[in-house]
């Protein structure tokens, strides 16, 4: 959940939805802390289980050791809409990595499954914390169960894809692409279980838990982004689509870690545009592309380098055309892949704006 949503969220007329925003903003600065010390080379991330699922019930507490189980690979459904539908969640990523991308869970190595429901009071978010998937209900007001969102369910999953990978850190420019990463294939196990072509998608994120009370909108477009949402209690969506609006933030937890939610904007478009511009479903040669240039990518890949290299895995997987489409996606939003000329229009404006962008590592360090 990015940071500008809850903040906007912190300071609502309704006491309510103020109250369950303040809280997910400690609990999730909390859970984030777990997530990168989780990280740490050493950790005991992986139990080879071929994938196992065990859903608990949190209580409503924000904390993991107390909670109940409730349901196991081999038990029947449970009477609680949220553990089955966590349950199912984690069983169609599963089987999409399996059967689509040829990798055993989330490590590659059957790593079990485990997810938490109804954390928190109101928790307005989820969260792959490392090693656990953990749902929120939501305040009902802004956001409902956790659980009843696919894509949201594939994206946090592919945040320990991510870190078991490239291991993109969590700022700036690689933070912004290890967010694509989670929206790109979490759209993508959405578009697969609805056997939906790139057209036929609607690349959003989230509508089904975002403003009950709104119809149509989302937590983020990748066709359009900043055009996911417009609403006084949010405010406007503030992801950008192209690099001439990439938003420079401070790499701090209000800074949303140089705006690792908000810049993801731009990649993911272009994921659409390749998708598009391939055509046919998504999750087959473009998700494969993005795939194998996540597991060439390194903790620093920048935008750039990422999209030199899903230029390359497209002309050492599918050829010329395919690197083609790749290339055009990428100029469409503003990078020229390496080698090639840059798209017309943008040779004037480019360079001057990109003079205010260091390269993450540098930000890193300071
Ligand atoms: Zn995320």
């Amino acid at each position: 959940m990015p940071p500008h949503i809850l903040d906007h969220l912190a300071e609502s007329p309704d006491p309510a939805v103020r109250e369950a925003a303040r809280r997910t903003l400690v609990a999730s600065a909390q859970l984030r802390g777990a997530r990168s010390a989780r990280s740490a080379p050493g950790a005991d991330l992986a139990t080879p289980t071929r994938g196992r699922r065990t859903i608990f019930d949190a209580q409503h507490r924000e904390s993991l050791v107390d909670a109940e189980l409730m349901r196991t690979e081999t038990a029947p459904p449970s009477a609680d809409p949220a553990v089955n539908q966590a349950f199912d969640g984690l069983g169609a990523t599963r089987q999409f990595y399996a059967e689509v991308l040829h990798r055993d869970s989330i490590d590659g190595m059957g790593m079990r499954l485990d997810g938490y429901v109804h954390y928190g009071d109101q928790f307005n978010n989820a969260f792959w914390d490392g090693r656990h998937m953990v749902f929120g209900d939501g305040d009902s007001v802004m956001f409902t169960d956790f659980t009843a969102s696919l894509d949201v369910i594939g994206h946090e999953l592919t945040h320990g894809v991510t870190q078991m990978t490239a291991g993109l850190t969590y700022h700036n420019q690689p933070g912004a692409l290890n967010e694509s990463m989670s929206d790109v294939f979490g759209s993508l196990i959405k578009q697969w279980s609805l056997d939906q072509t790139a057209e036929e998608a609607d690349w959003l994120i989230g509508a089904e838990i975002f403003t009950p009370s709104h119809a149509g909108d989302a937590l983020r477009s990748m066709k359009d982004p900043g055009q996911a949402y417009d609403n006084p209690t949010m405010g406007k969506d503030p992801q950008p689509g192209h690099m001439t609006d990439f938003m420079v933030l401070p790499d701090t937890a209000r800074g949303d870690w140089g705006g690792v939610h908000i810049n993801s904007g731009i990649p993911n478009r272009a994921f659409h545009l390749a998708a598009v511009n391939i055509g046919g479903q998504a999750w087959k040669a473009p998700g494969h592309i993005w795939y194998e240039a996540l597991k060439a990518s390194s903790r620093t890949t920048d935008f750039q380098q990422f999209a030199d290299t899903t230029a390359a895995k497209a002309a050492q997987l599918y050829g010329p055309d395919a690197q083609d489409a790749v290339t055009d996606a990428w100029g469409q939003v503003g990078i020229t892949v390496a080698g090639t000329p840059p798209p017309r229009g943008l040779h004037d404006r480019m360079p001057r704006r990109l003079e205010r962008y260091p390269n993450a590592e540098e930000l890193d360090r300071t």
